[in-house]
């Protein structure tokens, strides 16, 4: 066990974190920016370190004050939290080579999972059930509306560095498919600065389940159910609900055997949630499911796996 972390993230999270490790004899480390001096964090921590000014690019995202702070304090690990440093591969290597610990999966685990296209191919590979689509590397035009032709309309195109449902488009129609596609990329490129898309069979009543995993440094991984996040707004979550509504017993054991060998085929470590997006226009099947994408991190929503199982 650790005798001392450091927490780079601030609020509800890592009061959260501040909170478990204390319960477990871990002493803890806060960083903050101006704005949050006062914070109830910073206030909860055992050591605080001010990392810079308010605007979150000159203090959370400071990777670099914040492993200084962390060697200044003499924390051994670095727990991200969500958002901010949390699905930074370069910064799990610079954590790594100051010789501290990285509280989360590897850097080369979210690399795996960072573009929807490449995690995707690599699902397929290991036999988890992926969305029916086009998720290769070419990006002609042409191309990809005889792929859409051929995964059969409707469609929808997403940006593969994709993320809050932006670069997203369902297309219902051939001749409004180039359209689509020049908006979906447009939009992409400015959120992302990477246009590239694949194109997935557009599932009609869909549902969307996700599976929350664990994962250790040997190889093991367990789950803890799932979580049903159907109830969107604008394709982002609005509810979650768990146990998901209406799951049964063969699709739940068929869902959460697949993000097992999902989180198993990139030596997964730490919590992480497999996303899936199940056909529910005839009842929940277990045949009916579909690999999405991976949250290589902590979500918000994780309280609502602690609520049913009772593990924190
Ligand atoms: P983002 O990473 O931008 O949030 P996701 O790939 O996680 O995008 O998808 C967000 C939501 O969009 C899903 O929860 C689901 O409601 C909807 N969605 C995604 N893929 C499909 C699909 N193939 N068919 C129908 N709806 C989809």
């Amino acid at each position: 066990m650790f005798g001392k972390i450091l927490i780079a993230n601030r609020g509800e999270i890592a009061c959260r974190v501040i909170r478990t490790a204390r319960k477990l004899g871990v002493r803890t480390v806060a960083v903050y920016s101006e704005a949050d001096a006062r914070a109830l964090h910073v206030e909860m921590a055992d050591e605080a370190v001010h990392v810079g000014p308010s605007p979150v690019g000159d203090s959370y995202l400071r990777g670099d004050r914040i492993i200084a702070a962390a060697l200044a304090t003499g924390a051994e690990a670095i727990h991200p939290g969500y958002g901010f440093l949390s699905e930074n591969p370069d910064f799990v290597d610079q954590v790594t080579a100051a010789g501290l610990i990285f509280i989360g999966p590897s850097a080369a685990s979210i690399r795996a999972m960072g573009l929807k296209d490449a995690a995707k191919r690599l699902m397929e590979k290991a036999g988890v059930p992926v969305v029916p689509g086009y998720h290769g590397e070419a990006q002609e035009i042409v191309l990809l509306a005889t792929k859409a032709r051929e995964i059969g309309y409707p469609v929808l195109i997403k940006a593969r560095a994709g993320g809050g449902g932006k670069g997203m488009r369902r297309v219902d129609h051939p001749d409004d498919f180039s359209e689509a596609l020049s908006g979906a990329r447009r939009e992409a490129k400015a959120a992302f600065g990477d246009d590239r898309v694949l194109v997935e069979k557009y599932v009609d009543k869909p549902r969307h389940i996700e599976v929350q995993v664990f994962g250790d440094n040997f190889g093991n991984v367990v789950h803890l159910f799932e979580r049903d996040c159907s109830a969107q707004r604008r394709h982002q979550k609005v509810i979650e609900e768990a146990p998901a509504p209406d799951m049964t017993l063969a699709l739940r054991k068929a869902m959460t055997e697949a993000a097992v060998k999902a989180a198993k085929a990139i030596s997964y470590s730490g919590a992480g949630t497999i996303e899936f997006i199940v056909d529910a226009s005839e009842a929940l099947k277990a045949d009916r499911f579909w690999f999405m994408e991976m949250n290589t991190r902590l979500q918000v929503e994780h309280p609502v796996t602690e609520m049913v199982t009772g593990v924190d």
